[in-house]
């Protein structure tokens, strides 16, 4: 192995390539006030206000810590209308860096993945994917797709430690084509590191052999690039014949092989929102330009203003680094590993964005429609502030056909980790936080649902807990 190569368990090859030059001050809150924010809250972090968090476990979407140079680049905002020169330097970045000939900045990922899934779907067709994720799979099924999920076995079981949890099982995919048709798969979708199975890379090797498919069926592999730098980081630390490639390369890579993608740079990209569309086909993103200014706003800058694309080109930079992705990955690991020391169930391997509770190990007596993630969420919150969320049952929502719950294999409590942000002390109090819940396991009771909306319901559900 290079010198390069980290985070290794128990060295400090991790420590931060950065020192804090500005803090934000957190409030403390005591056990009433928390019992009763969850309570107006409907047991639904989502719905808890960030005055009230200690430390914010809810997501690393658009949480992360921006740079100096970043801030500096929002003065550089060109706030035109037309033909912005930050337009210009993110599309020069996003062709330097991801390589794709055409791109379309957006308000977020959705408002990509709402643009393609437009552009791309008929009704009818069918789009395989490595496992769903949620905003992804709602977008197909308004253009009136239906999603298949094709990832391999591995991914949906939280004990497996297969390194590649992300790959795509082409016999599955084989078996949807031969039954509808390549005509009726308009592409597959390919999400790196995968965010529902627990931020599970794909290998090259299987990209490999997915592109070899997909070129002989004549299907275009669009890629969910949101987390695609930590994907690569993986394949140089697991995969024979990457340890001595730079994640900048292997990422190059991974999107030479691929026909575009959508992506949220409010993840890898280390902006507080932002997202974009990429193709290699100049027909399609012509139609994309056109639908964007339906949905996004005018093709140079799609949502966003001039400054926040100043912010992106500049923290893609920083994202492709090694010491960025050692410290990154590090410290997920770091509070993994001491969680698994202490006996806390959680899915391995240890990914990139969180680490993941088996709410079902932990739960064991909380059936899976009484929601044990969610309670798993409620009650790490009230112990100590700390605000995670629910990758389970509710997420999953209800199967359109037959309206009942889905109820996946996986049922996670997701403990996602801001990128820059919490120091190594933090990741001790989270650890020590979810030991003394594990302690008091058998006292805790499941919630049901008492408001249920029809989209993506864990984003505004309430929840009470059953007596
Ligand atoms: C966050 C996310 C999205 C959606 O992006 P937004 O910026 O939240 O709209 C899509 N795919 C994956 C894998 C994500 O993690």
């Amino acid at each position: 192995m290079n010198s390069m190569s980290g985070p290794q368990s128990g060295s400090r090859t991790w420590a931060e390539p950065y020192k804090i030059k500005m803090v934000e001050l957190l409030r403390m809150t005591t056990r009433e006030e928390r019992e009763q924010a969850i309570r107006e809250a409907g047991y639904n972090t989502f719905l808890t206000r960030s005055r009230d968090v200690y430390i914010d476990l809810l997501t690393d979407s658009g949480t992360g810590a921006m740079s100096d140079r970043q801030w500096a680049g929002l003065m550089l905002g060109d706030e035109a209308y037309a033909g912005s020169e930050n337009f210009y330097h993110l599309e020069a970045v996003i062709k330097e860096y991801y390589g794709y000939e055409y791109m379309l900045p957006t308000h977020q990922g959705r408002g990509a993945e709402n643009l393609m899934s437009q552009l791309l779907i008929k009704p009818g067709d069918y789009v395989p994917g490595n496992m769903y994720f949620t905003t992804t799979r709602l977008h197909q099924e308004l253009a009136g797709g239906t999603f298949v999920d094709v990832i391999v076995d591995q991914a949906h079981d939280p004990e497996s430690s297969f390194p590649f949890k992300g790959n795509v099982d082409i016999a599955k995919l084989n078996r949807l084509v031969q039954d509808v048709g390549a005509k009726r798969v308009p592409y597959i979708s390919l999400e790196g590191n995968v965010n529902m199975a627990g931020g599970q890379p794909f290998s090259m090797s299987n990209l490999n052999d997915l592109h070899s498919y997909c070129r002989k069926h004549d299907i275009p592999i669009m890629l969910d690039a949101t987390r695609t730098i930590e994907n690569a980081w993986f394949i140089r630390e697991r995969e024979d014949g990457y340890a001595d490639k730079s994640v900048r390369e292997i990422l190059r890579e991974i999107c030479d092989l691929t026909d575009g993608c959508t992506m949220s740079a409010k993840k890898d990209a280390l902006v507080n929102i932002g997202g974009f569309f990429a193709c290699n086909d100049e027909e399609l993103f012509k139609k994309s330009q056109n639908l964007a200014v339906v949905y996004e706003g005018l093709h140079t800058y799609g949502g966003l203003a001039g400054r926040d694309m100043e912010a992106m080109a500049q923290g893609i930079r920083e994202a492709v680094t090694e010491e960025h992705q050692a410290a990154r990955i590090g410290q997920v690991r770091y509070l993994g590993e001491k969680l698994d020391a202490a006996g806390i169930p959680i899915v391995k391997p240890i990914g990139s964005h969180a680490i993941y509770i088996n709410a079902k190990r932990f739960l064991p007596h909380v059936d899976q429609d009484e929601y044990p993630a969610q309670t798993l969420a409620a009650e790490l919150y009230i112990e100590s502030g700390i605000r995670t969320m629910e990758r389970g049952n509710v997420s999953a929502g209800r199967d359109p056909k037959t309206g009942k719950n889905r109820r996946p294999q996986l049922e996670l409590l997701r403990l996602a980790i801001p990128r820059r942000v919490y120091t190594q002390a933090h990741m001790d109090v989270v650890t020590e936080s979810v030991i003394d819940v594990y302690k008091r396991r058998n006292e805790i009771r499941g919630l049901r649902i008492v408001y249920e909306p029809e989209y993506l319901r864990f984003f505004q559900a309430r929840f009470e807990p059953i007596s």
